[in-house]
């Protein structure tokens, strides 16, 4: 049976965007390609509020965080670490060689500026990772905040932003926060189907990288620049998933970015509110997500059950992450999703847990 996906990706995909998709085949080097590039490109900018390039990949967000990685630092790389995607970071940076350090928080802490003030004050960095939307905890870090602490104190530092499960759910002013680069795969709050990743990097970063020796080929932004102003990519693109972004992308721009950002604030106080009331949220109050909520089992649930049973009615969540698993569960509340869906799933599970 189809199941609605109340889960932190992939998200619920609209039968239009998976149309959008089917449509005839074209060369990635003739005309009718490049005109959606040069099409999608400009709502993007528009998302992200930047001026600066936006880049599209085939390939799912780990990729182009290693991609990242691998250009950013002629010295040492800062990983932020508060849960396990932002962990990930750390590891890819590591598996490639790039010298790095690790500051920590506990799960469900946000990392803060003050702890990459004191971290960054050594002197030993020029490029931080940081995770914008945790998925793991359900917490939104204030990047925001450690970008204008970066941008003033310690001006050589690029920001790197992994913003995966936040980016077109979330307001993500690149140009004004002075963020570097900030990625993120389709499947997420896009609401489209996996394998393409969007990534804007600013004109700092495109410069750091070509001062880094063996940075790679395939993310390599000076390889994509090679087509960038043809509005075309090195590599065979994701034609199909981009002629589904440029319809998305659409929707996007007509459902307005405030109203957008806005909804999934929405969203997300209905899950926060159910789950104050008959669980307990996970992570700090003061960094609640607005696109997934991590809900602690205070009532010893089984969360595969519940989730076995919600199946049956066409809805799927998410069981805890690694550790967590079972010790709590998520609900995605992002993309294309309604305050209609969130309320009929809710009422789901108060019906099957005899809640309410
Ligand atoms: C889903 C997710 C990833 C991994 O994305 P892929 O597209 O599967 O590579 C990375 N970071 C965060 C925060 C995520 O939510």
């Amino acid at each position: 049976m189809y199941k609605k996906l109340f889960i932190p990706g992939p998200t619920h995909v609209r039968d239009k965007i998976l149309q959008a998709q089917a449509v005839p085949m074209i060369g990635h080097r003739a005309k009718e390609y490049a005109d959606l590039q040069a099409a999608v490109t400009p709502k993007l900018q528009k998302l992200l509020y930047t001026e600066q390039r936006v880049y599209l990949y085939a390939s799912s967000s780990t990729g182009v965080m290693e991609g990242a990685v691998r250009q950013a630092s002629t010295k040492k790389v800062l990983n932020c670490i508060c849960g396990a995607f932002s962990k990930r970071w750390h590891q890819i940076t590591k598996a490639n060689g790039v010298p790095c350090d690790a500051i920590e928080v506990p799960m469900g802490q946000a990392t803060t500026p003050e702890a990459v003030d004191e971290a960054l004050s050594k002197g030993e960095y020029d490029a931080i990772t940081v995770v914008l939307n945790e998925t793991s905890t359900g917490l939104t870090n204030p990047v925001k905040e450690i970008a204008a602490l970066v941008r003033e104190k310690y001006p050589d530092v690029l920001i790197l932003v992994d913003a995966v499960s936040g980016m077109a759910g979330i307001k993500i002013e690149f140009d004004a926060w002075g963020l570097d680069v900030c990625l993120a795969g389709v499947q997420k709050c896009f609401a489209l189907p996996p394998g393409l990743t969007v990534c804007a990097v600013s004109d700092r970063a495109r410069e750091r990288a070509r001062q880094v020796p063996n940075h790679g080929y395939y993310f390599a932004y000076d390889v994509m620049d090679k087509k960038y102003e043809a509005h075309q990519t090195p590599a065979t693109p994701a034609i199909s998933l981009i002629q589904a972004l440029n319809v998305q992308m659409d929707d996007i721009l007509a459902e307005g970015l405030e109203n957008r950002w806005q909804r999934h604030k929405d969203m997300a106080k209905i899950v926060q509110d159910w789950a104050r009331k008959y669980f307990a949220l996970y992570s700090d109050e003061r960094y609640l997500s607005p696109t997934v909520t991590n809900v602690k089992n205070t009532r010893g649930i089984s969360v595969k059950d519940l989730n076995a049973e919600l199946g049956k009615r066409g809805a799927m969540i998410s069981n805890g992450y690694g550790e967590l698993k079972e010790k709590c569960f998520r609900i995605a509340h992002m993309g294309d999703l309604t305050v209609d869906d969130i309320n009929w799933l809710l009422d789901q599970i108060n019906d099957i847990l005899g809640l309410g």
